[in-house]
């Protein structure tokens, strides 16, 4: 199909990824020691002096420095509105990539993007489940990025055994799967596709501004937000962070500065104030502060140092 060959064109031709270098750990404090987006970069294709340079012709749009990075300082652009919208159309969803020739709900360069967390808003979000398709993995170099995705998978499914999400492989699978599609959703997810693409190529060219308030770091967010309704579940423990300042603190305000995520602000009465929610684990807090006034740890880390007291 036409459209589709040219919906695949756009995205190869369009760099997957956006670097925001004011979010990076390293940019940040001089100190940071941060590697995370070099360590999962199978390609070799990250490099960090000054700042973050991704080197475009080693870079294989796997998208797994962007599951990486904490900050989101490299991001794919992944919006937590498109989830919003598919959930009101769709009850489930299936998910892929550009380099297969299929037709998806949802796809990007590569699958490396499914981080624990964003798996995990997933299946709280498409209850009656949500697909990978990974039919075309096996012969493609990015195949690290499915090891990444079913590792996660497996670690959520042994953890929550509950939560609906499976992997595709077959393409007689697919197609049982492909009837969830109308005949309307089919040509609409064409022509939507279609119009991101020619909006991500045209953005490109430009100086991309990324948000949190539209980005992947949101869809780690909101999934911990959506399981914040039972704050004894062991899904939110698991993925929230608890921000513990001690009496050494001098209410300085610095660390306000160094957070990349507005975790720690000050509030009106000038005290320093905690949203632990927005916390993305980066650690930035404690390693700057002079007073070792901040432990990060997550919640159910926390609970397993009090026990042991
Ligand atoms: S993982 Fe993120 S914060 Fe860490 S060095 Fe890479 S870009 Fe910077
Ligand atoms: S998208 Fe993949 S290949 Fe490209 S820089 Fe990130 S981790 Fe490396
Ligand atoms: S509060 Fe600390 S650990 Fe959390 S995001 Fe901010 S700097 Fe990072």
């Amino acid at each position: 199909m036409i459209l589709d060959y040219l919906l695949h064109k756009a995205e190869k031709i369009s760099v997957p990824l956006t670097v925001k270098k004011s979010s990076c750990s390293r940019f940040r404090l001089a100190e940071s020691k941060c590697g995370d987006c070099i360590n999962a970069c199978p390609f070799n294709a990250i490099s960090i002096e000054d700042e973050i340079q991704i080197n475009e012709k080693k870079c294989e749009g796997c998208l797994l420095c962007t599951a990486a990075c904490k900050n989101e300082a490299i991001s794919a652009e992944i919006s937590v509105n498109t989830f919003e919208k598919l959930k009101v159309q769709h009850q489930k969803i299936l998910i892929g990539c550009t380099k297969a020739d299929n037709v998806h709900h949802f796809r990007k360069a590569c699958i490396g993007w499914l981080s624990e967390e964003v798996l995990l808003y997933l299946a709280k979000n498409f209850p009656n489940g949500f697909a990978i398709d990974k039919t075309n993995c096996a012969k493609c170099v990015n195949k690290p990025a499915l090891d990444f995705v079913e590792k996660n998978i497996c670690s959520l499914n042994s953890k929550y055994p509950y939560l609906n999400f499976y992997t595709i492989d077959r393409k007689e699978n697919l197609d049982n799967f492909s009837k969830v599609f109308s005949r309307r959703d089919f040509f609409t997810i064409l022509s939507v596709g279609a119009k991101k693409e020619a909006v991500n190529y045209s953005d490109s060219q430009k100086d991309v501004r990324v948000y949190y308030s539209d980005t992947n770091l949101s869809l780690k967010r909101n999934a911990v937000m959506a399981l914040a309704g039972d704050e004894n579940s062991n899904e939110y423990l698991d993925f929230v962070y608890d921000i513990n300042i001690n009496d050494s603190c001098t209410n300085c305000m610095e660390c306000t500065a160094i957070c990349p995520t507005s975790s720690l602000i000050e509030n009106d009465l000038g005290k320093l104030e905690v949203k632990a929610e927005r916390c993305s684990g980066c650690n930035l807090c404690s390693q700057f502060c002079l007073d070792n006034a901040i432990v990060v740890l997550r919640k159910n880390e926390f609970i397993m140092d009090i026990e042991a007291v």
